[in-house]
């Protein structure tokens, strides 16, 4: 989508400079709007009393200062709090604020909707409705920021979308998120449903930043149940990628896993899974599946149990996600699915 205006919470100081020349401004006032931005994380400049309303009103003419809005919030600070953002165009994303052992992470959306279609996902049910801009994706940081009262802890980037498939305007969002507001790379998360081409680009930028490979499965034909063919790569080749962009970033990888019941839950899976961790020296994060409105059902909790012990017995790191915001309509894609099935 063409885009009317700037995004003023990406606008760089040089930018800002530009800006405030070509309007008659002196530059001092771009140093204010954009400490304003970057020290207090502030959406818009309303809050600034020292600017002039004539400075306010120029910015709003030439900037989305911010492009959207809070549309709804669910769950409680507390548990995980999740954020319905309405866009320019009208179309609808979700933050999720997640807090764990005094630590905050954002967990934000990098398309609206998604082209892969896991079908155990709401986020893809409908396919790809447009990327997000990088303007958009510092928007949620600091919605997120801004529910938080400070900057957050952490970053990741497991909301609504494949962000590989979207990397210009992710690496750009990353690019700010680590320069101008000092967030450290190894803090950040990037989660991919194993789309290579983008895993190699991600590598090609040899920065210290956390990968989580959704495998969801050991082998392919397990696999193929849970993604489309279109968008789906070779187990064996995803590793392989993985294993380059841990070469070139020095960091090891965590290999996530939504546990479905009867599809990927036996102990053949969970002993196969950690064999091939293990060998990869890969982290392994199960997901409980979360209910959707799809054909799964997640696992009771002793096969769980089961699964986790398994894999552990094959000397694989694993962790299982703590279980949070279920109130807060749990899985990503939820909320904005709740929306859209209201309107239909
Ligand atoms: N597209 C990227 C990032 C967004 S999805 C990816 O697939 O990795 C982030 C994670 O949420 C993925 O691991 C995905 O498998 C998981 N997920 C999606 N829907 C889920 C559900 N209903 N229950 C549990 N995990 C889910
Ligand atoms: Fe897209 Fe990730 Fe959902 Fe798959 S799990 S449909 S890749 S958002």
């Amino acid at each position: 989508m063409a885009f009317e205006k700037e995004f003023l919470v990406s606008a760089s100081s040089k930018q800002l400079e530009e800006w405030c020349a070509k309007r008659g401004f002196p530059r001092f006032r771009s140093d204010q709007i954009f400490r304003h931005i970057h020290d207090k994380l502030a959406l818009n400049v309303e809050s600034l009393s020292s600017l002039p309303k004539a400075v306010k009103e120029a910015l709003a003419e030439d900037f989305y200062a911010p492009s959207s809005t809070i549309d709804a919030v669910a769950g409680s600070p507390d548990e995980v709090e999740k954020l319905r953002l309405a866009l320019c165009d009208g179309e609808m994303i979700e933050v999720a604020v997640i807090p764990m052992n005094e630590k905050r992470t954002l967990c934000l959306s990098t398309q609206i909707g998604c082209p892969v279609g896991c079908r155990f996902c709401a986020s893809g049910a409908n396919g790809l409705v447009r990327n997000l801009s990088c303007g958009e994706i510092i928007e949620e940081f600091l919605y997120g920021c801004s529910r938080i009262g400070a900057k957050c802890d952490n970053i990741v980037f497991m909301g609504i979308g494949e962000g590989l498939l979207n990397t210009k305007e992710l690496f750009a969002a990353l690019e700010k998120l680590t320069g101008d507001f000092g967030m450290s790379p190894r803090r950040i998360t990037v989660s991919t449903s194993g789309y290579i081409p983008g895993m190699e680009k991600f590598a090609s930028l040899k920065r210290e930043y956390n990968l989580a490979v959704s495998l969801h499965a050991p082998d392919d034909v397990t696999r193929a149940k849970l993604i489309p063919d279109a968008l789906r790569y070779p187990v064996g080749d995803i590793l392989e990628a993985a294993d380059n962009w841990s070469r070139s970033s020095g960091r090891q990888y965590t290999l996530e896993y939504t546990l479905i019941s009867g599809i990927n839950d036996s102990v053949d899976h969970a002993e196969r899974l950690g064999k091939l961790a293990y060998r990869h020296h890969a982290k392994i994060n199960l997901i409980p599946y979360n209910d959707t409105s799809s054909q799964f059902r997640r696992p009771a909790l002793r096969d769980i149990e089961r699964f986790e012990e398994t894999v552990a017995a094959t000397g694989a790191r694993v962790t299982r996600r703590v279980e949070k915001g279920k109130g807060a309509a749990a899985a990503c894609g939820q909320l904005r699915a709740e929306k859209r099935h209201k309107e239909q």
